[in-house]
């Protein structure tokens, strides 16, 4: 199997990328209280880093996972004033530091980041990400009481990356009630981001799932309203932007109609999903099986996808390359 290191960066029929990735919380506690989420734990304003992640407990993590290139670092966060937000970040850049030492690259999500904060995770990081999650009444509703989730502080961010010039990642939230002219504008928003910067190397396209003890499959017509905004998705992005979907959230059987649609990534995949855990990550193996079935190729990657490795400075390019041969030497 080869890995994906491709010099044109343009999705391509018959093969879709995934990176083998291990996630680190470096903590659930956050100033947010998104209407979705159940990831958060109510911050303590005397101490809002009570659970942080030690780096006994990464290491334990990371040996978990031997072979994953990527270490996905998803933090709840603290907020900008607070006093303990010198620390949170220190925390982040403590951990991305432990990746490096272990052969791996992070990429980090942890929300608006001012711009000294940023460039110095930037530093380290192959790749980072933040959510647009949407633009419309359905997510001013469920973002009233989550103030880094205003759309002109998320936009700013996703120009701040592009011009400190980071492979980055944004998506969209689909299915909590927005209409289809959101949708589209959401995209649209995107796809001028891309034109001035090109720094978006990939889109999530986030189906809504409930959470609870059980996963619920999508149901047909909610599948078919997807695959309308997949299509409109690829019609509106440039062509090297790689449009995701976590296939633990997407009916496996039918995969490969979402695959057809537009979509030619499936993201970092760990065995578990700590944003949504009712939906557990389908095996590398039996991906691989139902993609077989439909001609289609399942190719491991970098968090930073081949054309984007450009973009990064010169330490970090070296870093990429001795992670890549890591994880060809681990193929079978
Ligand atoms: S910002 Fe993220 S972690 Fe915080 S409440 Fe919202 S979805 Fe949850």
């Amino acid at each position: 199997m080869a890995l994906i290191s491709c010099a044109d960066g343009l999705p391509r029929r018959g093969r879709v990328t995934w990176s083998p990735s291990v996630t680190l919380v470096p903590t659930r506690s956050c100033f947010n209280a998104c209407g979705y989420c159940s990831f958060r734990r109510p911050s303590d304003p005397a101490n809002p880093l009570a659970d942080a992640l030690r780096d006994d407990q990464a290491r334990a993590l990371l040996a978990s996972r031997p072979t994953a290139a990527e270490v996905l670092l998803l933090s709840g966060e603290v907020a900008p004033a607070a006093p303990q937000r010198r620390a949170w970040l220190q925390r982040l850049l403590a951990l991305c530091r432990l990746a490096w030492a272990q052969g791996r690259l992070p990429h980090t999500n942890a929300g608006p980041l001012a711009l000294r904060e940023m460039a110095a995770l930037a530093r380290l990081n192959g790749s980072m990400g933040l959510m647009l999650e949407g633009l419309g009444p359905a997510y001013a509703a469920l973002h009233a009481h989550a103030p880094s989730k205003r759309l002109e502080l998320r936009l700013a961010q996703l120009e701040q990356a592009g011009r400190l010039g980071i492979p980055f990642t944004t998506g969209l939230l689909l299915g909590v009630g927005e209409t289809t002219a959101e949708r589209r504008a959401a995209l649209e928003l995107m796809a001028q981001l891309q034109r001035r910067w090109g720094h978006l190397q990939e889109v999530i396209l986030q189906p809504f799932r409930p959470d609870g003890c059980q996963s619920q499959r999508l149901s047909q017509a909610e599948q078919a309203d997807l695959l309308g905004t997949i299509a409109e998705a690829r019609r509106i992005l440039p062509a090297e932007v790689h449009l995701q979907m976590p296939p633990n959230l997407w009916p496996l059987d039918t995969l490969p109609a979402a695959l057809e649609a537009g979509i030619d990534d499936l993201g970092g995949l760990d065995c578990i999903d700590v944003i949504n855990p009712a939906y557990p990550q389908p095996s590398e193996a039996r991906l691989a099986a139902v993609l077989a079935r439909a001609g289609i190729d399942l190719v491991p990657r970098l968090c930073v996808h081949g054309a984007w490795l450009r973009f990064l400075p010169a330490a970090l390019q070296l870093q990429a390359r001795r992670v890549e041969a890591r994880l060809l030497a681990s193929l079978p």
